[in-house]
């Protein structure tokens, strides 16, 4: 799964068109915070108690499903037959997971068995004793009601209810009636029984009754499709290799299926299809079409070719999470629609490629329990590494990976550090965090850097091979190490798997230029956490060349002396950038300045020199940040476009001129997007008004029209309205989203119209809605109460219809129109008093009309926050 709390901060991010201005309605970053800690709370006082695995009493052999609907009452009714037989102990029963259902029988061999079902455990007594060496089938009659089951109401519990009916009654403007399901952790058991634990496989069938219109997707291969007598369709996929039932999905809906494929190396091929919305099915393949090389690259690496019947990708409407690896059929939320436009500024494939490395470590091999969840979700994590490592580079993976650090700091750091394999988790959910994911996906490369890429991936073949359709925890996967390298890998995995927390170092140099030795000092200087045994590169470069060695930091102080041939010019510590610590380093600017030019060159190196090498005005600091405007990399060149303000002279002067052939020519556009905000701080505006005009004329990328349109407007308003008013045709939630905060800033009535349509139009989706409610409700503060009254009826809509995180934010929308209503009713007040005074009472009624018009609306404000709360 792709974690939830990742897609809170997409919401964050997709909030920021407003500018953090004073004023702004709703500070989302904070919001981002408390909804983390209320998702996930950890608390000291908590015993610690050790989750076991789940004792595993049966096998599940078989899973057949035969399932329609009932729209109107979103109830599911299912008839299960389930193939199983004892573990290893003889048993007279069966005992299942089946949350909130009726059960209405239970038979086998058509004769009805007797059963008990209380707190979602339902307990079958088999006809006779069956031994290990025996199987046996039951048939189970129920109905699926996952919208009665009694639940607390909290954020956790919402995604907990595995079966969901989105607009069944078809109520909701622009938003396409669908049922899709969500299993993992263990809510599969909504909507069909099992044994809902991630150590249990089961082959899997599944008969889904439709109406004719609808598409229908499963796990396997879709083996036939049937048209009823009374105009249904009966849909028969079905899957032979056993999985866990945690990543058992089904979806329905008038989708689109956009066809794809994927070579196998012996010749034959694989459905890869995308199930969206009809209005989405031309980007489909641009939104997915990277699908198929994934999967030849993915299997090509680990030596495992992808091992399941095909690879279908859906889209779905108010998801709970950010996507769902389950088998061959893998959900992703909304966000993932994107046009051509947009997608030039930002894509899902790491997102993609995280849910497909699953079908590997998760799906085929699985994590035995939560407290191994790493196992599914380091992988996952890195694999988005892997990905832009062969299809971007080495430098966007890089960078890629220092967000993915600095993610695991920043949850640790709010929500509390934790072993890696956490066998005293307080929830299973909590598992869901910065650690399984980010942590995890660090360690995995600094095990690969450590042993080296040949033994890291000849390693994973052999632990997926060994492992493959069973449950796995983390010591096989160190056995898999051990036995490719030949090492005792304990020291590794006990300090990073088993304890928690990271190291902290600082690291410093004294170069003794007459005993030709230059002395490396590092100190771990974290105190909540363990000494570390650390393998580090360290390169020294001399003006001979530069010489790569292997160091091992052990203890508290390390002095570690380096020999140098030539005239010292830098050391890199950490050459490989792999480290997962914090680092401090102290060195001269010009070993930082040299950084970029000799040595190892990674992209934290070069950055690090713009960070770190341009203190002093010398002319090698100008001549770095000129250089680094022509570097391959973008967030190189980025970070030298936010630099040329601090040039002098003539490099100034030189500088601009490039950054005006950049601002069209640079192939990536949030360079480009950078070069506007820069070019619009350094030219007159004379001077940068035609090339803003320009951009958003021509510019493909909404991002640099976007960022276009906000310098212009601090320029001419009038002109940037006038170019906005031409953009709001434009398909696209990121532009329209723009637009919105574009307007709010400027306020101008005539703009309401735009919130109106954009709104409805249904172009403006997931997290841009937020965005957009944002900038309208910073309009609507500022406009005539008749106005606002008018858009009461937007609000409600957009409430009921808005999905999980406009529900979310929908108080503080109304909150902040009641209180800004709150301001002017006083300020009206004051205004009749003074009129009175006066002996003015023609103005004291207008403004006493004005009072009394506000506070009825207040009222009104008042009656829909309660409705909200109740
Ligand atoms: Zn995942």
């Amino acid at each position: 799964m792709k974690k939830r709390y990742l897609i809170l901060a997409i919401l964050a991010a997709s909030c920021r068109p407003i500018d953090t201005s004073k004023d702004e309605p709703i500070d989302v970053s904070t919001h981002d915070d408390v909804v983390m800690e209320q998702d996930i709370e950890i608390t000291d006082e908590e015993p610690k108690v050790y989750r076991a695995t789940e004792t595993v009493y049966t096998d599940l052999i078989n899973t057949k499903l035969e399932v329609s609907f009932d729209w109107n009452k979103s109830w599911l009714m299912g008839k299960e037959t389930l193939t199983a037989k004892p573990h290893f102990y003889a048993t007279d029963s069966l005992v299942l997971d089946a949350k909130g259902m009726e059960i209405k029988s239970v038979t086998m061999n058509g004769a009805a068995r007797p059963f008990t079902y209380s707190e979602d455990v339902l307990t079958i007594k088999l006809d006779k004793t069956y031994t290990r060496k025996d199987t046996y089938t039951v048939v189970i009659d129920y109905i699926a009601k996952p919208d009665e089951r009694t639940t607390g109401g909290s954020a956790a519990i919402l995604s907990d209810k595995g079966l969901y009916f989105i607009n069944p009654k078809n109520e909701e403007k622009n938003k396409m009636p669908q049922i899709w399901t969500q299993g993992e952790t263990e809510a599969s058991s909504v909507w069909f029984p099992t044994i809902d634990a991630p150590n249990v496989k089961t082959k899997q069938e599944i008969y889904i009754t439709v109406d004719n219109k609808y598409a229908t997707l499963s796990n396997g291969k879709l083996v036939s499709s049937t048209k009823n007598a009374n105009g249904t369709r009966t849909d028969y996929w079905k899957q032979e290799l056993p999985h866990a039932p945690y990543l058992f999905m089904m979806g329905v809906g008038e989708f689109k299926i956009v066809k794809d494929s994927y070579k196998r190396p012996d010749g034959t091929m694989m459905d890869v299809n995308y199930y969206v919305e009809p209005e989405w099915e031309p980007y489909a393949k641009a939104i997915f079409g990277e699908t198929p090389k994934m999967i030849g690259y993915f299997s090509k690496l680990l030596g495992v070719e992808y091992p399941w019947d095909k690879y279908h990708q859906i889209v779905v409407r108010d998801y709970v999470s950010g996507a769902m690896e389950n088998t061959g059929a893998v959900v992703f939320g909304d966000y993932v629609y994107k046009n051509d436009r947009e997608l030039l500024d930002a894509n899902d494939q790491s997102t993609i490629a995280h849910e497909l490395f699953h079908h590997w470590f998760g799906d085929l091999v699985t994590c035995e329990s939560w407290s191994n969840l790493s196992l599914n979700e380091s992988f996952a994590n890195y694999s988005q590494y892997l990905w832009d490592e062969y299809r971007y580079g080495l430098d966007e993976a890089e960078y890629q990976a220092i967000g993915e650090a600095d993610g695991y700091f920043a949850s640790a750091q709010q929500q509390g550090y934790h072993d890696l394999i956490w066998f005293d988790y307080p929830d299973k959910e909590a598992m869901f965090d910065g650690h399984s994911y980010n942590k995890g996906g660090r360690i995995l490369n600094m095990l690969r850097s450590y042993i080296g890429d040949e033994a890291f991936f000849t390693a994973l073949q052999s632990y997926l091979k060994t492992n493959a359709y069973k449950p796995a925890e983390f010591h096989q996967l160190r056995i898999a190490f051990e036995e490719v390298c030949g090492e005792d890998l304990n020291w590794f995995f006990d300090q990073w798997y088993l304890d928690s927390g990271h190291p902290s170092l600082t690291v410093s140099y004294d170069y003794v230029s007459e005993e030709n030795t230059v002395y490396l000092n590092v100190d771990q200087t974290q105190t909540d956490f363990r000494l570390f045994k650390l393998p580090v590169d360290v390169t020294v470069i001399d003006d001979r060349g530069a010489i790569t060695q292997r160091v091992w930091v052990n203890e508290r102080s390390n002095r570690i002396a380096l020999q140098v041939k030539g005239t010292l010019k830098n050391v890199v510590f950490d050459s490989k950038a792999q480290l997962l610590a914090k680092i401090t380093e102290t060195k001269p600017e010009a070993w930082y300045i040299d950084q970029y030019y000799n040595g190892p060159k990674h992209y934290i190196q070069r950055k690090q020199a713009l960070q770190f090498g341009l203190k002093s005005k010398t002319p090698e600091s100008e001549k770095l940040v000129l250089d680094a405007l022509n570097d391959p990399f973008w967030d190189i060149r980025t970070t030298a476009v936010e630099r040329v303000g601090r040039l002098t002279a003539d490099n100034k002067t030189k500088a601009i001129e490039q950054l005006k052939k950049m601002v069209t020519t640079d192939s990536v556009s949030s360079v480009r997007a950078s070069i506007v905000n820069v070019l619009s701080t350094l030219l007159s505006a004379a001077e940068v008004t035609p090339i803003l005009e320009e951009r958003i004329q021509n510019d493909r990328s909404y991002s640099v029209v976007s960022n276009a349109l906000n310098n212009l407007a601090k320029i001419n308003p009038d002109k940037a309205m006038a170019a906005a008013k031409k953009l709001e045709g434009e398909k696209s939630s990121r532009m329209l989203g723009s637009i919105a905060a574009l307007y709010a800033k400027t306020g101008k009535p005539e703009s309401y119209g735009f919130y109106v349509t954009a709104l409805q139009s249904g172009y403006i989706q997931g997290f841009d809605k937020i965005g957009a409610l944002n900038a309208f409700t910073f309009y609507l503060s500022k406009q005539e109460v008749s106005m606002q009254q008018q858009a009461l009826e937007i609000y409600k809509q957009e409430f009921a219809s808005g999905g999980m995180y406009v529900k979310m934010f929908a108080p503080q929308y109304v909150t902040y129109l009641k209180n800004s209503l709150g301001d002017r009713i006083s300020k009206l007040q004051d205004e009749e008093n003074k009129a009175k005074e006066a002996g003015n009472t023609n103005a004291a009624d207008i403004a006493r009309g004005k009072r009394v018009e506000a506070e009825a609306l207040q009222l009104e404000y008042e009656k829909l926050l309660n409705s909200l709360n109740e």
